[in-house]
């Protein structure tokens, strides 16, 4: 498959998933709708500035890394082991890499600024998974050239693991009902809404827990999980600090911490 078929596919796949998820979370809902509609339009503004930069500074800046920093080839790795061995082996990676970034985004105040715009979000839907300050966007994708250099990820890697971290994002922020015999076995291995839910608790020692992505190991293995539970009262946000309109939320990294 070309990496043009790849990037049209990953399009085609993450957008008929957010669609599947945004409808289905209007039918089976697992808390009261909170949302209103200024709160979509900033959450829709930040998709729209991160879709249209996208092409010009992540994408650019991702084919860059991987074709010009690779530390070596990891022949340790790749001898003897086929194609699809290295392209497991290079997810899991990748995400584990994804959980400590995740974590660095909460533990240093300057990266928490950018982080925190994602965390204002006072209610948890699909519209939450693309509410990302732009600069925390191409910080991540910038700071990912380190696990891909030091495993010559090829690009085609890194799209099909935006694709599943995309996916994974809008399942886990989304407001649909699992019913709990489906959602309990699932959780053993993937991120699912109750897990993520915990993470935007608006309580700052459930902010600092649950930083799991796709694989929902990490927080076991890594000791941040949190013990608890999901709940459908449970205030979603920043603990003291409100959600604010588009403008000042993109400011707000910029400008003294909390206003
Ligand atoms: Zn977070």
């Amino acid at each position: 498959m070309t990496l043009e078929a790849l990037l049209a596919a990953k399009a085609t796949i993450v957008g008929a998933w957010f669609v599947c998820f945004f409808i289905a979370e209007r039918i089976a809902r697992a808390a009261p709708p909170q949302g209103s509609y200024p709160r979509l339009g900033r959450n829709g503004g930040m998709w729209l500035l991160v879709l249209i930069a996208s092409p010009l500074i992540v994408a650019p800046l991702t084919e860059w890394g991987v074709n010009h920093l690779i530390w070596r080839r990891p022949e340790m790795l790749t001898s003897g082991m086929a194609g699809a061995g290295m392209l497991i082996i290079s997810l899991v990676v990748l995400d584990c890499w994804t959980y400590w970034l995740h974590r660095a985004y909460h533990r240093f105040p300057a990266m928490w600024r950018l982080h925190e715009v994602h965390h204002r979000d006072e209610f948890l839907d699909t519209t939450s998974a693309v509410r990302f300050h732009l600069g925390e966007v191409v910080l991540s994708a910038l700071l990912r050239l380190i696990p891909i250099s030091l495993l010559a990820t090829p690009l085609s890697t890194v799209i099909i693991f935006e694709t599943l971290v995309l996916c994974g994002a809008v399942f886990h922020h989304s407001n649909v009902r699992i019913p709990p015999v489906i959602e309990g076995p699932l959780a053993r291995l993937f991120v699912t809404p109750s897990i993520h839910w915990v993470h935007h608790h608006a309580v700052k020692s459930d902010t600092d827990s649950n930083y799991a992505a796709v694989l929902s190991v990490w927080d076991r293995v890594f000791r941040s999980k949190s013990p608890t539970k999901r709940t459908v009262d449970m205030k979603i946000g920043v603990e003291g600090i409100e959600d604010k309109g588009f403008f000042s939320l993109m400011l707000a990294p910029f400008r003294k911490a909390g206003t």
